[in-house]
Parts: structure tokens; C-alpha cells; sequence
């Protein structure tokens, strides 16, 4: 679909969204018809109702149909995000949705597509209330559902991308994830939406593909017209419209140097992460689901360092039952054996919101009943996680870890259960690992002040910095007002992360690190030197570190941690380390330079 522009748009015109998908791609931009439909609310009379309810389950049929398309035509390509589609499918299952329709039909006396849109707009609030990113993004997968069973209520068409000739960016208000699944990637090089987020599904398989994207651009698709030349950088979330010469030139250089640091990479994957001087450092995944696990296994992980077991939660329903947690368990553990797998057991609260339980309405979350806390006060809860771990380590090397501990009497707490566990299950003969080790989250303050008495206690710390940081220097992660505060590099920080290291070598435990700061390649050299011979990361940002890792020696690591531990703010720490990694690896720090004003 062309179409023209109406506004005369200046050279040089920068929109910033957020980078969903790294990369640079330059191309005319292609303006994909995909604004969100509304339904329009009509009252009906009693003897409309039946037929009412007919068009919207033949939508919905309609609507399962495409999506099984879909899923048949990207079994090949797309196989490990075959799950995405499931989801879609389930969710025009969901009796939340089919019900709720009907009834406002049958009920409020309203047309299919005004009890439609007032189902989706109350299904989206919930969602928007969700305080984490992750979950609270799955109201997209909403969004996408509900716009195809829309459509097809409408009998609208959907621009499918037929009109595109050569290369091109698309632009387009959203993208779902069947869209993109879609994607002619022999045609598509890039894409930008004005909604969406980093942990969208749809951002999830950009990156997987490898299309640099931008997404919450806001009006980006009201602002471009196919056609018009257009830079995308997916990696700082910058799209510039109709470039000058110049910045043209500028951004083809970019390319081909970041093009050319992505195919070095290629050749990192089957290497093993050791220093130049001859250490082994082992670089673990951080999932959620185990289609992740099977991905990560692709970007030469060595087993999994944190198991953030809290999705499995959010079904819908009830907490899952033994069973359903055993066989996602054990299957994680026989995807990824023979390295390990580390169960985190449920750290809810906080951040992190699962309606199904019911949590306490607490005036300071943060500080509350949550994490281990919480599964301590529910014990049942509690203990068939723990049963269900146990069962799975019968099936590889599986490890159980313990969130937001902040004192001893905590793990012993969390050992005492795990044990009258594991007697319960040798009672009733069930097979399990001799060995299961046990490890905690070191992410209080009180647990890096008394680390040395916690490392008595348990078989491997693993470091949760993004607790770690918010609660060490009293700033709410989540909070956009004290963001700048939230500072990786700030001496406090980087002392508590030498105490934990020291305190783990001087038991002889394992010490990792698993917080967002493990996969950040600025800090990578700082974590060696502080002595992290761990590090569990997104699987996607394994092969950047372990280039790191293996241009490297630990004595220059050392040394480095050595000066930055001398200076007073993290100000100074940032400059001295930025100043230090583009000297030592100016193809990946090296300063470009910025666009002209
Ligand atoms: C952390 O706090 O650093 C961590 C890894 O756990 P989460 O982000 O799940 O709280
Ligand atoms: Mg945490």
C-alpha cells in the first residue's frame, strides 16, 4: 500500500523508541495498514442476540484458522517460536474472553464487536496493572488476539505485505507476532512500531531472527509514509528519517562495523569461555520457559544459572500442581544436561506480581512478604515446589536456589523443609539425585554484610544485582524518577561484590553473578577481576562476553578492579572503565561519533 506523505519531512528527523532488536538497517521505510480496529457499540434487540453470538464464534474460528496457518507455514523456520502461536491459540480458548463476550452480548443487550471491545479494553487493564515488565507485556499477546478476532469480525483484510517489491523497513503501529513470524526476511530488513516494548513476543523474535527493530516509537507510523529513506538502529532504539548525505555515510560505516562484530562472533560460539591466561569462566543462561533453554543451548551456554520459576505461576488458574512443575523441571534438566540447571524457587512479591496467589496488598512491597518469605509462610506451596525439584534431579544435574534471603535462620528454615522433603519421597521410594546442591541469592545487604556466615551454610551465591543494587543503595528499581541512582558502578556496589567473592573463595564455595549486570559487556572485566569465575546471563549476550572473556587475562582483570576500588563515585568508575575497554577493544567501545545537532 503506498502511501503519500501529506507533511514535508526535514532532513535528519531523529524519533527515539526503544531498541527491541540490535542492529542497523537502512532502506525505504513500507507503511504496513496496521492500526488498531475499534469495534463500534450498537444495541441490539432480543432476537439478534443468537445471531450476534454466531458471528463472533465464527470470528473466532476464523481467527483459529489463520493462526493454525501461520503455525503449519513457520513449523520449519521458526521452530523453537512455535509456542508464541500456541499461546495465541489458547488464549481465543480462554473463557475469560469467549464468556465474558457472550454474556455482555446476551446480557447488556450490545453487537458482537462492542461486547469484544469492552472484553479487551477490561483484559487490558489487568494487565497494565502488573508491576513487572515481563508479564506486564504479555498484555501485547492480548492485543494481537484481540485485534485478528476483530478483523474478522468486520471482515477486514489485513495488509499482508504482497505490495513490497525490494528491501524495505517496515512501519507500522504494531506488529504481532504472527505478523512478524511472517515476515520476508529476504525483503523485510528492519522494523519500527509505535507500540510495544523489549520483552514483547513480537521484540523477542526480532532478535531471534536477527531484524533490527525499534518499537514505542508513539507515531511513528503516523509520521512516515511508504517510501521515504529511513535509518534504523536497533541497538540505542534510534530511527532517523529521510538522513542527509551525510549522516547516510556515517550510518553505512556503522553498519559495516557492527556487521562485521556480529559475524566475529560466529566464531565465538564453539569456543570454550577461557581467559588468555588459562581460566575457565562459565557462562550459564538466565530463562523462564524451557523453549528458551532450547534456543540458549544454541549460543554455547554451559547450563542454566538461574530457573525464574515464576511464569510457571501465572497460568491463569491455581499454582501449578506437582506434576506440571516436575515435567518442566525435569525437562529443563534433560534439555541441559549434562551442565546444570539452577531452580530458583518462587520469588514473587515485590516487583513481581502473580494474581493467582493472592498476595497482600502491602503499602512497601519491596520490603515485604516476599520471595522466600513468602513460600515460608505457605508452607504447602512451598513444599511441592520443593517435591517437584527433587523428583526432577532424578533426571540431571539439577541445583535449588533460594531468592531474597537475608539471614541464616532463613536457609536453615528452607534446608530444614528441603530435607523432611526429600525423606518423604525416599519413603514413598521415589527417585532422586543423591546430590541436589543448594545455593541462595545473595541480593540484601544482610547477606553480603554476614556473607562469611551464610557461605557455612550453603553450597553456592549466586548474586542477584538487580536486588542487590536497589536495596544496597535504597533506590526502587523499577522507579523512573531515581533511575539515574541506580548505579552498577557505585563503590558501595562494587565492595559488597568483593566482600560476597571473598567470603565464597574463602569457604570454597561457588559464586556466581546473575543479575542484568552479568550479560552488560562494560562490566565484564570488572566481574572477572572481583573474582566472579560464574557469570548467568540472557543466552543472548553469551557470545559477546565470552569474546570478552577470551581476549582477556584475569591478572589484567585484577588490576583493573584494583583502581577503580581506589576511586570515590561512580562517576569517576564509569569514565575510568569506559576510558580503559575502548583503549584495550576499540572495535566494541570505541566512541562513533554522534549525529550532528
Ligand atoms: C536479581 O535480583 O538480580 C535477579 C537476578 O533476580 P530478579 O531480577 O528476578 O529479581
Ligand atoms: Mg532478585
Amino acid at each position: 500500500m503506498m502511501v503519500s506523505a501529506n507533511v514535508e519531512i526535514l532532513p535528519d528527523t531523529i524519533l527515539i523508541g526503544i531498541g527491541a532488536s540490535p542492529g542497523i538497517a537502512i532502506a525505504r521505510s513500507y507503511l504496513l495498514n496496521r492500526a488498531r480496529v475499534a469495534g463500534i457499540e450498537r444495541r441490539i434487540l432480543p432476537d439478534e442476540v443468537d445471531a450476534e453470538i454466531v458471528n463472533f464464534l465464527a470470528a473466532v474460528a476464523r481467527s483459529k484458522a489463520q493462526l493454525l496457518e501461520v503455525k503449519e507455514h513457520a513449523a520449519d523456520q521458526h521452530a523453537e517460536h512455535l509456542y508464541i502461536i500456541d499461546t495465541h491459540l489458547l488464549i481465543l480458548e480462554d473463557q475469560l474472553l469467549l464468556t465474558a463476550t457472550i454474556n455482555l452480548i446476551r446480557d447488556e443487550l450490545i453487537n458482537a464487536e462492542g461486547a469484544l471491545g469492552r472484553t479487551l479494553r477490561r483484559l487490558r487493564q489487568v494487565f497494565e496493572s502488573i508491576g513487572d515488565e515481563y508479564l506486564r507485556e504479555r498484555s501485547s499477546d492480548i492485543d494481537s488476539v484481540g485485534d485478528r478476532l476483530m478483523r474478522n469480525l468486520l471482515g477486514e483484510v489485513r495488509d499482508n505485505l504482497e505490495g513490497l517489491s525490494g528491501q524495505a523497513i517496515v512501519v507500522a503501529h504494531d506488529l504481532s507476532p504472527a505478523d512478524t513470524m511472517q515476515l520476508d526476511r529476504g525483503k523485510v530488513i528492519g522494523f519500527v512500531t509505535d507500540v510495544g516494548g523489549r520483552t514483547s513476543h513480537t521484540a523477542i523474535l526480532a532478535r531471534s531472527l536477527a531484524i533490527p527493530a525499534v518499537v514505542g516509537l508513539e507515531t511513528v507510523s503516523t509520521q512516515v509514509a511508504s517510501g521515504v529513506p529511513i535509518i534504523i538502529d536497533g541497538t540505542t532504539g534510534t530511527v532517523i528519517i529521510n538522513p542527509s548525505p551525510a549522516t547516510f555515510r556515517e550510518y553505512l560505516a556503522r553498519k559495516q562495523q557492527y556487521d562485521y562484530l556480529e559475524k566475529e562472533l560466529e566464531e565465538y560460539r564453539g569456543l570454550s569461555a577461557e581467559t588468555r591466561d588459562g581460566h575457565q569462566i562459565a557462562l550459564r543462561g538466565n530463562v523462564e520457559r524451557n523453549d528458551e533453554i532450547v534456543a540458549a543451548r544454541a549460543q554455547g551456554i554451559e547450563g542454566i544459572g538461574l530457573f525464574r520459576t515464576e511464569l510457571l505461576f501465572l497460568n491463569g488458574n491455581e499454582p501449578p500442581d506437582e506434576e506440571t512443575q516436575y515435567l518442566a523441571y525435569r525437562a529443563a534438566a534433560e534439555i541441559m544436561a549434562p551442565h546444570p540447571v539452577t531452580i530458583r524457587t518462587l520469588d514473587v512479591g515485590g516487583d513481581k506480581f502473580v494474581p493467582e496467589l493472592n498476595l497482600l496488598d502491602e503499602v512497601n512491597p519491596a520490603m515485604g512478604l516476599r520471595a522466600v518469605r513468602f513460600s515460608l509462610r505457605e508452607g504447602a506451596l512451598f513444599r511441592t515446589q520443593l517435591r517437584a525439584i527433587l523428583r526432577a534431579s532424578a533426571h540431571g544435574r539439577v541445583r535449588v536456589m533460594f531468592p531474597m534471603i537475608s539471614g541464616v535462620a532463613e536457609i536453615r528454615a528452607c534446608r530444614h523443609l528441603l530435607d523432611k522433603v526429600r525423606q518423604e519421597l525416599a519413603a514413598e521410594g521415589v527417585a532422586m539425585a543423591g546430590q541436589v546442591p543448594v545455593g541462595i541469592m545473595v541480593e540484601t545487604p544482610a547477606a553480603v554484610l554476614i556473607a562469611e556466615l551464610m557461605a557455612k551454610e550453603v553450597d553456592f551465591f549466586s548474586v542477584g544485582t538487580n536486588d542487590l543494587i536497589q536495596y544496597c543503595l535504597a533506590v526502587d528499581r523499577g522507579n523512573e524518577h531515581v533511575a539515574y541512582l541506580f548505579e552498577p558502578l557505585h563503590p558501595a556496589v562494587l565492595r559488597a561484590l568483593a566482600q560476597v567473592c571473598r567470603a565464597a573463595h574463602a569457604a570454597g564455595i561457588e559464586v556466581s553473578i546473575c543479575g542484568e549486570m552479568a550479560g552488560e559487556q562494560l562490566y565484564a572485566l570488572v566481574l572477572l577481576g572481583l573474582g566472579f569465575t560464574e557469570l548467568s546471563m540472557n543466552p543472548l549476550a553469551i557470545p559477546r562476553i565470552k569474546r570478552l572473556v577470551r581476549q582477556t587475562t584475569l591478572a589484567e582483570a585484577r588490576e583493573l578492579v584494583e583502581t577503580l576500588l581506589r576511586l570515590p563515585t561512580a562517576a569517576e568508575v564509569v569514565d575510568a572503565l569506559e576510558g580503559v575497554m575502548s583503549r584495550r577493544f576499540p572495535k566494541i567501545f570505541g566512541v562513533v561519533p554522534g549525529l550532528n545537532p
